[in-house]
C-alpha cells in the first residue's frame, strides 16, 4: 500500500478506525523515523525524510503503539466538565461527582473528587471557579517562593483563561498574570511557570541571563518547558 503526505490511518494494524489516529508527515530534512503526540489534535504523527519512507514509518509507528496510546490516555478531553469526568489537578487525576443541591464545588476525598452541586452549564461554572480558586492558592505560594529567593518585593497576581499564553508579567507595574489551567499540570510544571514569571522582574527578555535566573529556581527547566508544549493544547481543551 502505498501512503502520502498528510494521510490519517488508525494506529491498530489493519485498522477499523476504533484505535489512536495517526497522521503521515512527510519532512525532507528529517534525518530518520520519528513519532511525536500532537494533543491539540489528539493525534500521533510519524515522520519520514520522504513519501516512500512512510510504509516503513508507519510499521514503527505501530511497534510503539503501546506507548502512542498512554500519552493519548492521559490527555483530557475536550468535553464539558460534567459528573463522570475525570480531570487532572497538579497532576493528580480528579472524578467530578454531582452532589444534590446547587451548593458549591469543593475537594473531597483526599483530594481526588470534586463534588458539586448545579445542573449542566451551572455544573461546570461551579467546578471552573473551584479550580480557578486552586490555581490562585497554588500560584501565590509559588510566586512568593520565588520572590522571596530573588529577594524581590511582592507583585499583584491574577488569574484568567487566556488562550494563547501560560503567564505574562509587567514588571513595570509589578504585575503577574497566569492561565488558570496550569493548575492541572504536575507540581514542577506549576512551579516553573511561577519562576518564568518571577524571572521577568529580573529580565524582561528570554537572553541566555534570563534562563540562568530561571535555572538558579528551579533547575533545569527544558523538560517542563516540554511539558506544556506536549499538554498544552490539552489543558486548554477541558471544559470546551
Ligand atoms: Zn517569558
Amino acid at each position: 500500500m502505498a501512503y502520502r503526505n498528510g494521510q490519517r490511518l488508525s494506529l491498530d494494524e489493519g485498522g477499523a478506525g476504533a484505535g489512536p489516529v495517526l497522521r503521515l508527515s512527510v519532512n525532507p530534512r528529517a534525518r530518520r523515523l520519528s513519532v511525536r503526540i500532537d494533543a491539540r489534535a489528539g493525534e500521533a504523527v510519524v515522520i519520514a525524510p520522504s513519501e516512500r519512507g512512510l510504509t516503513q514509518a508507519v510499521a514503527f509507528a505501530r511497534t510503539k503503539a503501546v506507548w502512542i496510546s498512554e500519552r493519548l490516555a492521559v490527555r483530557p478531553k475536550g468535553r464539558p466538565l460534567e459528573p463522570g469526568q475525570v480531570i487532572a489537578l497538579r497532576g493528580r487525576p480528579v472524578r467530578l461527582e454531582a452532589a444534590p443541591g446547587a451548593g458549591a464545588a469543593r475537594l473531597v476525598e483526599d483530594g481526588t473528587v470534586i463534588r458539586s452541586g448545579g445542573e449542566g452549564e451551572a455544573y461546570a461554572r461551579r467546578v471552573e471557579s473551584l479550580l480557578k480558586r486552586e490555581a490562585r492558592d497554588t500560584l501565590l505560594e509559588r510566586t512568593d517562593h520565588h520572590l522571596r529567593a530573588l529577594g524581590q518585593a511582592p507583585v499583584r497576581v491574577s488569574i484568567a483563561d487566556t488562550r494563547s499564553r501560560w503567564g505574562s508579567c509587567s514588571p513595570h507595574n509589578r504585575t503577574i498574570r497566569y492561565s488558570w489551567r496550569v493548575v492541572m499540570a504536575p507540581p514542577p510544571v506549576i512551579d516553573y511557570l511561577a519562576a518564568h514569571e518571577v524571572a521577568h522582574l529580573v529580565h524582561a527578555d528570554h537572553s541566555p541571563a534570563y534562563w540562568s535566573v530561571v535555572e538558579r529556581l528551579v533547575g533545569d527547566h527544558r523538560p517542563w518547558r516540554k511539558w506544556l508544549k506536549d499538554h498544552g493544547g490539552a489543558l486548554h481543551a477541558v471544559g470546551r
